[in-house]
């Protein structure tokens, strides 16, 4: 299309071009006629200021004026205008002669227009045609020829000359009306045509040439935009699949610099790609040169050897703690870690192994006693006194109580592991379970402790588990008999608001450092793990009262000062308010 435009603007220019042309060559031919028409003037003022003509004049000898006019062609002696014989329309320049004031005759030059000055004419438009027309009639150099149509001519135009169309500019020489002669420079509008075309042509060649180049480089070069599309969607989509990927991937160049930290990276680490990048692993990543040391790089993707599987490393970061387990291949352009969080995984191991080893212990112990006891009154039954058997017989009840508590513990925990653990919901007295959790823990401690209750007067009924809320508060006066190593004053307490009711444990024992407070209700956890103090026990019992309070929608917390005892606080919501004024 815009081919096409342009070879029409081509054409349209050269046709402009033409008339130009025309134009100019009419205006070279104008200023050469109008010269021979002064070189006429200058002939007729010789001739007329000649003495021989001056004096044919005067003296009215017109034999002699005859004689001299047919020695000058192109010039005519007259002693009254009308009676000289001057071609039809040629161009004439008069010269007066005067005998005083009085006009004694004329001298008439005159250009003839003929083929002869339209040859001069044509010559000097430097090869445009150029020819005289008059009346209808074109004369030019190789004849005369009629034009078909007998407007007069002027301006630019097309006309039908002896049957062929030309482009025609013309100007009108002298002042006549009728009878003027033009001046016409013309061109064959074929041949106009023609050069338009060719121009056109030209123009559309050259654009089509180049739209066949440009088609012929799109072409080789498409292959090359194509690959160079689908490389970068490539990159786009693996750039966008590391962004996603859940687990964490990082490059480090041969110098050890960090080049590449991926979201996921971030996340699991906390260490923000902005900071990571361009900086040495070493400087960054705590711990790399261990990491380095342990984790396998493997020579090429899946070419890792059986003995090359991921390593499980411990970051510290920011005093905190994360298990990675990393994995590195090698590549061009270093090496590529791939890492995932595995914290979780390490502390369910951790857990486990603390929960063979607590367990193994809190077992052996009451089985040594135990088998210990049943060996002796075996073997001395009879030689030991009445008292000893009792003891001995007392220990046993005491240490299968031990054992049972442990294995209904762990029962317990693994229930509520796996939600199978069976919570009722529904109304129970909390006063009556609090006098008999406390009369059950007074049989069991020396005179060194006291347990007292101390609760408001009328308590609201509780929502919940009266058999779990019995088991939270045991293990919580258990507790607090165990970590009473000097015994001391336990106390009860029971308050109640609108929406809850508050079971308060207090007692005057070893207490709990602050920065553990959180974490003893954590599953297995106990402050003194290795039972130096000589209290065993399973580190359940804390994280059971814990998820039992919870499943009855209740919570639980402590507050202690070390050294100075622990108070633990449940509270279970209120079955129901208790009327504070009677219906009128
Ligand atoms: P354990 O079987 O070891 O008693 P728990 O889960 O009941 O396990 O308690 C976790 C840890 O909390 C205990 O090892 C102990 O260190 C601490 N603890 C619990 N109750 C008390 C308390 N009343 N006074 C001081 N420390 C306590």
């Amino acid at each position: 299309m815009a081919v096409w435009t342009f070879g029409n603007y081509a054409a349209r220019r050269q046709r402009d071009n033409a008339d130009q042309q025309l134009a100019g060559a009419l205006g070279a031919a104008s200023a050469v006629y109008r010269n021979t028409l002064d070189e006429a003037g200058q002939r007729a003022r010789k001739t007329a200021s000649s003495r021989r003509v001056q004096r044919a004049f005067l003296k009215g000898r017109e034999s002699e004026l005859r004689r001299i006019q047919s020695t000058n062609r192109d010039v005519v002696l007259t002693r009254k205008p009308s009676g000289a014989k001057i071609p039809p329309n040629a161009g004439t320049r008069t010269v007066e002669v005067l005998s005083g004031n009085r006009r004694i005759g004329r001298v008439i030059a005159f250009v003839p227009l003929d083929r002869r000055l339209a040859a001069r004419l044509t010559r000097a438009a430097n090869g445009q045609r150029v020819v005289l027309g008059h009346d209808g009639v074109l004369t030019g150099q190789n004849g005369s020829v009629r034009l078909q149509s007998r407007r007069q001519l002027t301006g630019t135009r097309d006309v039908l000359v002896g049957g062929s169309s030309y482009r025609v500019v013309a100007t009108r020489l002298g002042e006549g009306k009728r009878s003027a002669v033009a001046l016409v420079a013309l061109k064959r509008t074929s041949a106009i045509a023609g050069a338009a075309n060719a121009a056109r042509w030209r123009v559309m060649g050259v654009g089509f040439g180049l739209i066949a180049a440009l088609l012929t480089i799109a072409y080789a070069v498409a292959p090359t935009i194509a690959r160079s599309r689908v490389s970068r969607q490539e990159r786009d989509q693996a750039e966008r699949v590391l962004a996603h990927v859940g687990d964490g991937i990082f490059l480090v160049d041969h110098e050890g610099v960090i080049r590449l930290w991926n979201p996921a990276a971030e996340a699991i680490t906390g260490l923000r790609a902005d900071a990571i990048r361009g900086r040495p692993a070493q400087e960054r990543i705590p711990g790399w040169s261990a990491i380095t040391a342990i984790v396998p790089v493997a020579p090429k993707p899946g070419g890792a050897h059986e003995d090359m599987g991921a390593e499980t490393v411990p970051l510290e970061i920011a005093g905190k703690e994360i298990w990675l387990s990393i994995v590195g291949v090698a590549l061009a352009d270093g090496t590529v870690y791939a890492f995932r969080d595995v914290t979780r995984e390490r502390r369910l191991e951790d857990q486990r192994s603390e929960f063979v080893a607590t367990i193994s212990h809190e077992l052996r112990t009451p089985l040594a006693s135990l088998h210990g006891a049943a060996l002796t009154l075996r073997e001395h039954g009879q030689d030991l006194s009445a008292q000893t058997q009792h003891d001995l017989l007392d220990m046993i009840a005491g240490q299968s109580r031990r054992l049972a508590d442990l294995i209904e513990e762990i029962l317990v925990a693994g229930q509520l592991d796996n939600g199978s653990l069976h919570v009722v919901s529904e109304p129970f007295d909390p006063e009556e379970l609090v006098w008999a959790t406390a009369a059950a823990a007074r049989v069991r401690v020396d005179e060194s402790m006291q347990i007292d209750v101390s609760m408001t007067t009328v308590l609201p009924m509780v929502r919940g588990d009266a058999r779990r809320t019995r088991q939270v508060l045991s293990n919580l006066v258990d507790n607090a008999i165990k970590y009473s190593p000097d015994g001391g004053r336990i106390e009860l307490i029971v308050h109640a608001d609108d929406e809850y009711v508050r079971f308060s444990i207090r007692d005057e024992g070893l207490g709990i450092p602050l920065g553990e407070q959180k974490r003893i209700f954590d599953k297995f956890y106990r402050l003194d793990p290795d039972q130096r103090s000589g209290i065993g026990g399973s580190g359940l019992g804390l994280y059971i009262c814990q998820e039992l309070v919870r499943s009855m929608n209740g919570r639980i917390r402590v507050e202690s000062d070390p050294g100075q005892g622990a108070v633990f606080t449940f509270e279970l919501p209120v079955a129901e308010r208790i009327a504070t004024t009677s219906a009128a």
